[in-house]
């Protein structure tokens, strides 16, 4: 990696110290029938792309998380999330890849017989726990008594937080700031914006980080799909203030300076909304990519509604989060499919 002036080599070194599950850059690339169809130059950010299982933004905290499980001698991996969770998925591809044992504790029962998320975490060998109609704050109580329960049986168990979104996870996203920096150059684009789906906070806070320590670049505008606005900003804000702190940095971040547009939540968490689906079929039928109802559909929604209210010009960077196995949870499926050739 390049050398940041604003670091230490203490600070270069841990922002080094990490796991390889997504070797090299992911793609940088143009999306020329997509660009004209909504009237402004959009590049997406390929972190759909990849090695390890059909990965997505939480493998690059993975390297980092994982790498310090590894460091702490961890014989098992243990997360929460929801029945449809790329993370879950992610931590466990990457437990299988590492040889660890993965426990995996999901909010909500999935639908039977497994689908999505839920089917592949099974097929990476993880084991899967359902608490019905546990709300999120009490997935985290359940993740610590899950690994004290585990400690006692001989274990070493590494927790792993909704959506891996600690500072350190968030140096995954800060290393792919710059990374994408770096082929913005090569391309001799300067965009005006980066925007993703946002929703623990991790993702937003890593790449606020990378562009501060760069001390430039395309400005970050999350696309909220989950919280309520207010506290996703301080979530951010806080994760990238440690964050920044574990290298070394000296800067903080407040909730005000967190860009977030809370337009395309809908419904709620995991429920699709017409922009999103429309999003969805648009960049299927322009370009052959994929995106999901539940994240990088409604980022997309986020990013199309902003072009056209003129907020956006271009060029801007959709990064493109993963989230794809949420298209074969049935529920989904077919309300999709309902308005074809609309988007
Ligand atoms: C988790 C996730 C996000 C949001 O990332 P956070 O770091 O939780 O804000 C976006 N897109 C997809 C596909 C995700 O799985």
């Amino acid at each position: 990696m390049v050398a940041i002036e604003s670091l230490t080599s203490e600070g270069q070194a841990i922002l080094e110290a990490r796991i390889d599950l997504m070797p090299g850059p992911t793609p940088l690339e143009l999306l020329p029938r997509f660009s004209e169809a909504i009237g402004a130059e959009i590049w997406v950010k390929r972190d759909d792309v990849g090695s390890l299982g059909l990965v997505g933004n939480k493998v690059r905290k993975l390297e980092y998380l994982l790498a310090d499980a590894v460091r702490q001698g961890a014989s098992v991996l243990v997360t929460v999330g929801a029945a449809q969770s790329n993370h879950a998925r992610a931590t466990a591809s990457a437990a299988a890849k590492l040889g660890l044992r993965c426990v995996l504790i999901l909010s909500e029962t999935s639908t039977a017989p497994p689908s999505g998320n839920h089917l592949l975490d099974l097929l990476f060998g993880a084991e899967v726990e359902f608490v019905d109609g546990a709300s999120w704050d009490l997935l985290d109580a359940t993740l610590a008594e899950r690994c004290n329960e585990l400690e006692r049986g001989g274990e070493r168990p590494y927790a792993i937080p909704m959506g891996g979104s600690t500072p350190l996870g968030a140096l995954g996203l800060a290393r792919g700031y710059l990374e994408l920096g770096a082929q913005l150059a090569a391309q001799d684009v300067s965009a005006e914006a980066v925007i993703h789906a946002s929703s623990s906070g991790g993702t937003q806070a890593g790449l606020e980080l990378g562009r501060a320590l760069v001390g430039r670049g395309p400005a970050i505008r999350g696309i909220a799909v989950a919280k309520s606005p207010g506290i996703l900003e301080d979530d951010v804000a806080a994760i990238a203030t440690g964050a920044a702190a574990l290298v070394g940095l000296p800067r903080s971040w407040s909730a005000e300076e967190v860009i977030l547009d809370y337009a395309q939540v809908g419904p709620g968490y995991g429920l699709p909304t017409p922009a999103g689906e429309a999003a969805i079929r648009l960049l299927a039928h322009t370009e052959g990519i994929l995106t999901d109802p539940v994240y990088s559909g409604k980022g997309l929604a986020g990013l199309i509604d902003q072009v056209h209210r003129g907020l956006l010009h271009g060029p801007v960077v959709f990064w493109h989060t993963g989230g794809t196995p949420a298209l074969f949870d049935p529920i989904h499926g077919a309300a999709l499919l309902e308005a074809p050739g609309s988007g």
